[in-house]
């Protein structure tokens, strides 16, 4: 029997440069798998369902929550979005680890089930910075960019009580990418997560 495989929680406003980040983590670290969350927001231009997101109405999506089919879920923005349980349950069985992107409340509900996830918070490295990617990024109306920011300075005041805090520099990409793919080995090596291979040599 494998042992389970642990999750990485990475939160951090949005506009912080997270899913490229995260892209290029699993480039680095194929063996990570990446869960894929369902949401009821509508798909940006290039989205496909089942890829970057499973996109549900908002029934299905609280026929999901009514059958305890969500590992966490939240509402973010004005709409729902969570994982999916079934599939973050297989993957850890199968003892490989599991990258969640998810908001703030979302990380805290997994943190209380899972309190040996690792938990990341990105963040640009500054607040004008992250203004200007998500105005960049063209994909949003004005008053969703402004509601979006307000969001990601509240979540920003939480990062304390995240494991780990990384800061995602313009043009820092593959250093930020390196830097998650060391704390992802580091807690790999933690002690409590070596009892069988330490067992092993039990006389
Ligand atoms: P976006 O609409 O920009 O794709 O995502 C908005 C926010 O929702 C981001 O902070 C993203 O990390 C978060 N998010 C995406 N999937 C999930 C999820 O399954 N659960 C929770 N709690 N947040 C999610």
């Amino acid at each position: 029997m494998s042992k389970n495989g642990f999750l990485v929680v990475i939160s951090g406003p949005s506009g912080g440069g997270k899913g490229t980040v995260v892209r290029r983590v699993r480039e680095m670290m194929p063996a990570l798998a990446l869960s894929v969350s369902a949401t009821t927001r509508l798909p940006r231009t290039g989205e496909e369902d089942g890829r970057e997101y499973y996109f549900l109405d908002r029934d299905a999506f609280e026929e999901m929550v009514a059958r305890e089919e969500m590992l966490e879920y939240t509402t973010y923005c004005g709409n729902y979005y969570g994982t999916p349980k079934k599939e973050a349950q297989r993957i850890l069985a199968s003892g490989k680890n599991m990258i969640l992107e998810i908001e703030v409340d979302g990380a805290a509900q997994v943190k209380r089930l899972y309190p040996n996830a690792v938990s990341i918070m990105l963040i640009p490295p500054t607040i004008e910075e992250m203004r200007q990617r998500l105005l960049g990024r063209g994909t949003e109306p004005i008053e969703t960019v402004e509601k979006r920011l307000e969001r990601a300075a509240e979540e920003i005041q939480l990062a304390s009580g995240y494991d780990y805090v990384v800061i995602n520099q313009r043009d820092g990409i593959e250093a930020c990418a390196t830097q998650i793919c060391e704390i992802i080995h580091a807690e790999g090596a933690r002690a409590f997560r070596m009892a069988d291979e330490i067992e092993a040599f039990l006389l």
